[in-house]
């Protein structure tokens, strides 16, 4: 494969993952042994907060009176939007009932789980399209109960625009609450909560590493890290919209990877000579992210084929994949490794993020190689269960004895056993 790197990142400055650890883990044992009290403490000592942590009707209605109408729209829309989308998903979850041998029916169900835990991440941006995907999609999967979870800003509480997006799309329970101490929250059933089967929904290192540490003790979607784009552009894509698509991804924080995959050398370098121009022309924190993501963790790479282009896409396997390319059909056909896939310039993956319906919880890190995003299919438990009259069962029993005995399992073969020797009596079974 004949791949050119016209830009590498440079992952020197990388933090330490052990660190992050170590942090975390202390943070969890001291809330599991110190209850509500010491949850409170962290959220005094992060987000400098003290007020109501599990916000009342009456909060909710206040925080939505603040919510500019159109603002109330735009968030109505996305739900909308997300919603249909999910009620797709939840339609393919169909039970199954086979007759395996004659006589015995084994089949399989869809069950929710009973309580999601949503984490809405609120430090350096406010996520109010993290509580609309996450929420909602826990909403049409069926979970009883829907906790929402995010950061109080220092002294004020949850941004008004998320706890509406929370109420709107479903959220039963909305607690002030962010980083590890709200993930614990969830998952310890604080302040009164149900305890969560499953924590849901992005957020930074430390959000991430607590989910990764607890998970076992209850479901999570995914291990999540920076979030992560990919662009593959031919000769027919516009560097501008090539370059504002990478800047628009960079700005989500200073570690955060953007791609871009090409055959075309001139529209690489013309893009590369762009992205510093736009960077520059963000407001200031939304530049400092992009800069330092640009610096950093900013790969441009030249193929010699589309072919090897799909290749080195899939290899990164990215957490957002954009196409600015003929034959759209080809690559939808060819890719198999993304989180989400965004065909042809007229889409791009800030919708995605925002409000065209798909989910914006997406596997980072690579993790797309083995999984894709938040669904419906995430909330849901497929169980499977059986029946049998006694003739279907008889087959079953010979060789489950067989099979048992073989294994030294005798326990076993006698549960055969004794239904052989019961629904058959005077057969010889040996
Ligand atoms: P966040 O809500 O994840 O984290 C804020 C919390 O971090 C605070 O409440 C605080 O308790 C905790 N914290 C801060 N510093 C700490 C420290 N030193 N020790 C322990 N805890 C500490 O918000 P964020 O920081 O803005 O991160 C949001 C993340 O979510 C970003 O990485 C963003 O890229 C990601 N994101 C991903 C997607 C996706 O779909 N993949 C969507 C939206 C956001």
């Amino acid at each position: 494969m004949t791949v050119e790197y016209l830009k590498k990142a440079d992952l020197t400055s990388k933090t330490d993952a052990s660190e992050t650890t170590k942090i975390v883990q202390e943070i969890l044992d001291a809330i599991e042994a110190g209850g509500d009290a010491a949850a409170m403490e962290y959220a005094a000592r992060f987000d400098k907060y003290d007020g109501t942590i599990i916000l009342t009707d009456a909060d909710i209605e206040a925080a939505s009176a603040k919510v500019p109408e159109k603002l109330k729209r735009d968030i109505e829309f996305a739900h909308a939007n997300v919603k249909r989308f999910a009620e797709a998903q939840k339609a393919t979850c169909q039970n199954i009932e086979v007759e395996v041998v004659p006589g015995l029916i084994a089949g399989q169900k869809s069950i929710p789980v009973n309580t999601a835990g949503c984490y809405i991440p609120g430090g350096r941006y406010s996520h109010i399209a993290s509580a609309i995907m996450t929420v909602t999609t826990a909403k049409v999967a069926g979970c009883e109960n829907i906790v929402a979870c995010s950061p109080p800003r220092p002294g004020i509480g949850i941004n008004p625009a998320i706890i509406y997006a929370a109420h709107v799309c479903g959220a039963d329970k909305i607690v002030a609450m962010g980083g590890v101490q709200g993930v614990a929250a969830m998952t310890f059933g604080l302040f009164g909560l149900p305890k969560a089967n499953i924590l849901v929904g992005p957020g930074n290192q430390f959000v991430a590493e607590a989910k990764r540490i607890l998970f076992g003790r209850v479901g999570i979607d995914m291990f999540a890290g920076p979030t992560d784009s990919l662009i593959l552009a031919d000769k027919t894509a516009d560097p501008e919209v090539v370059a504002a698509d990478l800047v628009g991804q960079a700005e989500h924080g200073y570690n955060s990877p953007v791609w871009l995959v090409t055959n075309t050398r001139s529209l690489a370098e013309e893009v590369m000579a762009l992205v510093p121009k736009l960077i520059d022309d963000l407001p200031e924190v939304n530049s400092q992210n992009a800069a330092a993501a640009w610096r950093d963790y900013a790969e441009v790479i030249l193929c010699g084929t589309r072919e090897e282009m799909a290749a080195t896409s899939d290899s990164y396997a990215p957490e957002h994949l954009t196409v600015q390319a003929e034959d759209l059909d080809w690559w939808l056909d060819r890719l198999a490794c993304y989180g989400s896939l965004f065909l042809g310039e007229e889409t791009t993956v800030a919708f995605g993020d925002k409000a065209s319906g798909t989910n914006h919880v997406l596997p980072t890190s690579g993790a797309a190689s083995y999984t894709g995003g938040l669904s419906v299919h995430k909330f849901m438990k497929i169980v499977t269960w059986q029946r049998a009259t006694r003739e279907g069962a008889k087959p079953v029993a010979e060789a489950t004895a067989r099979i048992s005995r073989l294994e030294g399992m005798e326990g076993h073969a006698r549960t055969a056993d004794i239904r052989l020797r019961k629904y058959f009596p005077g057969e010889n079974f040996d």
